[in-house]
């Protein structure tokens, strides 16, 4: 059971915002789209069995199609020749949409401090959450993940039409 929004109730009736409502079913249903290139993505694996189980978030349905999913989890060394397919993965789904850096490699470059591997993922896509480690445990990830809950239950349905959030697609060169 997840706690309901604030609001009023009485007797026979519960009112609350709209956007809390959209808000609670969206978090609670995320479909994360793995971009897993190396390590990290073995943390992952650990994360959805069925010790750690993100199912219980209501993320059981991991997705390989961008136009499904509304949550990017990238982990992993991206170099910098893979840079362009992440962004197409990314602009490919639909809004509203997250993203998770998970580990040094996705949000930083990490160890590799050279000139084939992004240093950050955040140089071509925006990023909601950071997950530090090298590799994250799988509690780490799931730490990273409940983040985004917060920051998804939070949103208000009107962002993405805002000026600042336009400002931010702007400053990606996403129209
Ligand atoms: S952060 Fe560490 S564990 Fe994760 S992909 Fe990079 S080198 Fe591998």
């Amino acid at each position: 059971m997840v706690d309901a929004p604030e609001g009023y109730s009485g007797e026979g009736f519960f009112t609350t915002k709209l956007s809390d409502v959209v808000g609670l079913a969206r978090k609670n249903s995320m479909w994360p789209l793995p971009f897993a290139t190396s390590c990290c993505g073995i943390e992952f694996m650990a994360t959805m069995a069925s010790h750690y189980d993100l199912a219980r978030f209501g993320s059981e349905r991991v997705g390989f199609s961008p136009r499904q999913c509304d949550l990017l989890m990238v982990m992993g060394t991206i170099a910098k020749k893979m840079g362009p397919v992440l962004r197409q993965v990314y602009l490919q789904m639909a809004e509203p949409r997250w993203v998770i850096a998970v580990g040094a490699c996705a949000s930083s470059g990490g160890i590799f401090d050279s000139y084939s591997v992004l240093q950050g993922i955040d140089q071509i896509i925006p990023v909601d959450v950071y997950v530090p480690g090298c590799p994250p445990r799988p509690e780490a990830i799931l730490d990273g993940f409940m983040k985004v809950q917060e920051l998804v239950g939070q949103e208000s349905i009107r962002r993405r039409n805002s000026e600042q959030y336009k400002a931010l697609m702007n400053g990606y060169g996403i129209e």
